[in-house]
């Protein structure tokens, strides 16, 4: 069973287009919780946006994709190679908001404070005027 707020980090992050192994890392859940999560509740990125989808994951060049053929991610295997070596370094780390107290998910950077540009303007406002 998933939690409320394991529901919303798994819906977030694949809104932000993680995969789905990912999001298994960032949030400690299994792979498929994860993805039978994501079935249940249609979110199905991969679909929803076919413009975005069709460009290099690596360096962002349009792709051609081969209709009846799985879809490509990379331009050749020296991008995916490129690809994977980078976000391997991208480290996911649980923290919890300075401002709103809710947990997010912060790749690479575990001194991050704030959840949200948002948070972190009305923390900094708050602190001025008090
Ligand atoms: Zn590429
Ligand atoms: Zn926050």
């Amino acid at each position: 069973m998933l939690t409320n707020t394991q529901k919303q980090m798994v819906t977030n992050l694949r809104l932000q287009g993680l995969t789905y192994a990912e999001i298994a890392a960032a949030t400690e859940l299994s792979p498929n919780t994860v993805k039978s999560f994501c079935r249940r509740r249609h979110i199905k990125i991969d679909e929803a946006e076919p413009s975005e989808s069709n460009i290099c994951k690596n360096c962002g060049r349009p792709l051609t994709q081969q209709p009846g053929v799985k879809k490509k991610a990379f331009c050749n295997t020296q991008c995916r190679t490129e690809w994977w070596n980078k976000s391997r370094r991208r480290h996911p780390y649980r923290l919890t908001c300075y401002y709103c107290g809710k947990e997010f998910i912060s790749f690479g950077n575990k001194k991050k404070k704030f959840c949200s540009r948002e948070c972190r303007r009305l923390s900094r406002y708050g602190e001025d005027t008090a």
